[in-house]
């Protein structure tokens, strides 16, 4: 059974999180390291679970439009099906949920950057940052986010409560950010918590 969206999107906040606390509280730089990979190794693995499932029940749905059994016994199926499933080769590099991982550490990495670690220097920290075209100001309320969140239909972050606030008056409503080419309306259950920008927001007070 494939793993609910929502489940997953949850793990890699987890991932994502834990990776932040190694950064923050690791104070050997080589242990830090040690500990990242081992964590991205975690991440890899569990991506290519993901993916070897999708596969399997793919290769199943397949089998099962295909199956006639005057044509051939169960136990030929079952063969064929274990053959196909020890076969399945997953390909990683163009995985959106590890490429998703690495640009989040990246900022990380970018923000925690000539900052040492017993000293949070804000100003370091926003120069690193502003390269990133990290973007702060709600589109819709024209204010500073509290809670970004991110349109999975074309990478937009809004605040939460003036993306519900907006909803409300009107539920058919598109992105209003200005050039944007998604022309579906916006679907809240695709808008999930944009940890880069949460980050860089509590390292950023006001
Ligand atoms: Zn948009």
């Amino acid at each position: 059974m494939a793993q609910s969206n929502q489940m997953i999107e949850t793990l890699d906040d987890c991932f994502f999180k834990t990776a932040d606390n190694i950064m923050k509280y690791y104070v050997n730089e080589e242990e830090k390291k040690k500990t990242l990979e081992e964590l991205r190794s975690i991440l890899k693995e569990s991506c290519s679970e993901s993916a070897r499932i999708l596969a399997a029940s793919k290769i199943k749905e397949q089998l099962e439009l295909t199956f006639d059994p005057e044509a051939k016994n169960v136990e030929d199926i079952i063969k064929e099906y274990k053959e196909a499933i020890f076969n399945i080769q997953v390909d990683l590099s163009e995985y959106n949920r590890l490429l998703e991982y690495d640009r989040q550490i990246e900022v990380l990495h970018q923000a925690n950057e000539d900052t040492p670690s017993n000293e949070l220097d804000d100003t370091d920290a926003d120069l690193q940052l502003t390269g990133l075209d990290i973007n702060v100001i709600d589109p819709i309320s024209k204010t500073r986010m509290t809670n970004p969140v991110k349109n999975a239909a074309c990478g937009h972050v809004y605040d939460k409560a003036s993306l519900i606030a907006m909803l409300e008056k009107n539920k058919n409503t598109r992105c209003p950010v200005v050039g944007c080419t998604n022309l579906t309306y916006i679907d809240l259950n695709q808008c999930r918590t944009d940890i880069v920008t949460k980050t860089y927001l509590e390292r950023n007070p006001v």
